[in-house]
């Protein structure tokens, strides 16, 4: 499963485990969805998939 990681201090979420894309402050693994968000956290998790790809072409 693909690790999200969530900015603590934009709170921005990005698949870069390094550092924040947006203002460069240091990302932590967010708490893990309950079943509730489950839905919302694939939905980002796809959306980051698609900037990325559109990135690199
Ligand atoms: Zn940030």
């Amino acid at each position: 499963m693909t690790k999200i990681w969530k900015c603590t201090s934009c709170g921005r979420y990005t698949l870069s485990s390094d550092k924040c894309p947006s203002c460069g402050e240091r990302v932590k693994n967010p708490h893990p969805p309950n079943i509730n968000l489950q839905g919302k956290y694939i939905d980002t998790v796809v959306r980051l998939r698609r900037e990325m790809r559109w990135k690199q072409e």
